[in-house]
């Protein structure tokens, strides 16, 4: 059924069922492609897709009772398209299913470089990956010793902001909702400072003694109230990249508005939405310069892997609790 647009997704939302896949077989005249799925990708989006409301024109709804499609990586046992053949590694949209005909293979892409975790192509090697590396190096427009802040900094996005920040040599501040995130921060991905925004009473407060002459970017993954203190805080010229507002995706916590829009003028501040999938057309661009960060050990990847399909819903739901510690995965099989 719908999901309310007042409430949080619940596990109770979703359904697992049992079909027999014997029968399963690309549809003769068509160009699809038959995978089997290893790992699927929990991303907040998702949610936006499970609401019966007209949404903005960049996104189209799930139907009720079909089966979710999303982000993952897979195998492929059998094709009729020219780009894939059986045995291929592909990453792209596929389905929260064992096994997936995918109609549209020009949402897959080959993965060729396989010494490195598969489910990565789900992370900092997919769409999250494209988001931190073209959302910070393009839309924040970073110059070395700049005053940076992320928010939901652990997460499949913020903790690769906060790392390329430092690659660059910024000095770097995340938030994120429990002590244990503050710790990893801090302690493997190098932040210079971290905060658990759920203990701090005062927001602003909190990002004057971080922040003690200002912000220059601001990595905005949640938007509310954290936001509303930001703008107390940047910098002349700064910049901020809307990359989601994870507070606003249910209609009841809206009335936690933006009320100090007016510092973007008295700063002349630059805030920028900004949609992933434009960047896709340079993706090979991440791979160039991602790859080599991996295997020299440049950048850490931290990933919550639940196990098997039937713990996919409640892996989801964990996005909207601070429950994930890192980018949330569900491994439906390894090879
Ligand atoms: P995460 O892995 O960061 O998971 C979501 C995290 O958000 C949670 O772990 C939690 O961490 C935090 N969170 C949840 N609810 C709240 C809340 N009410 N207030 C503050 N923090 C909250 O997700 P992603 O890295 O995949 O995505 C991060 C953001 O980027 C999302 O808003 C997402 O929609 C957006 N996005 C946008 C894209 C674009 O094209 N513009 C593409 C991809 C992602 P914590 O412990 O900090 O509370």
């Amino acid at each position: 059924d719908h999901i309310e647009f007042t409430r949080h997704p619940k596990q109770s939302d979703f359904v697992v069922r049992t079909e027999n896949t014997i029968h399963l077989e690309v549809p003769k005249g068509s160009n699809g492609v038959l995978v089997k799925n290893l790992y699927l990708s929990c991303d907040p989006y998702m949610y936006i897709l499970m609401k019966d409301i007209k949404g903005p024109d960049i996104f189209s709804s799930y139907s009720p009772g079909s089966v979710i499609t999303g982000y993952g990586v897979a195998k492929v046992l059998d094709s009729r398209h020219s780009n894939f053949k059986k045995g291929d590694l592909v990453c792209g949209i596929t389905g929260w299913e064992e096994y997936s005909i995918v109609t549209k293979p020009e949402d897959l892409f080959k993965i060729d470089h396989t010494d490195i975790p598969l489910s990565y192509y789900t992370g900092i090697l997919g769409m999250p990956g494209v988001t931190a590396y073209f959302g910070f190096h393009e839309v924040c427009a970073p110059k070395k010793g700049e005053y940076v802040f992320v928010s939901a900094a652990v997460g499949a996005v913020g903790q690769l902001v906060g790392q390329f920040a430092k690659l660059m040599g910024c000095y770097v501040v995340g938030s994120a909702g429990s002590q244990e995130k503050v710790e990893l921060l801090k302690n493997n991905f190098g932040f210079d400072a971290a905060f658990n925004y759920k203990e701090e009473h005062d927001l602003d407060a909190a990002l004057k003694r971080c922040f003690p002459e200002g912000i220059d970017i601001y990595f905005d993954n949640v938007g509310g109230k954290m936001l509303d203190a930001v703008l107390l805080n940047m910098r002349n010229h700064g910049r901020i990249a809307l990359c989601g507002m994870i507070t606003q995706y249910n209609v009841l916590e809206r009335p936690e508005g933006v009320t100090n829009l007016m510092n973007l003028l008295y700063k002349r501040v630059r805030m920028e939405g900004f949609a992933t999938f434009d960047y896709y057309p340079f993706y090979s661009k991440l791979l160039e310069s991602v790859l080599p960060y991996i295997r020299e050990g440049k950048i850490v990847y931290v990933e919550d892997v639940a196990e098997g399909l039937e713990s996919g819903p409640s892996a989801f739901v964990g996005l909207f609790s601070s429950r994930n510690v890192g980018k949330q995965v569900v491994a439906i099989a390894h090879d």
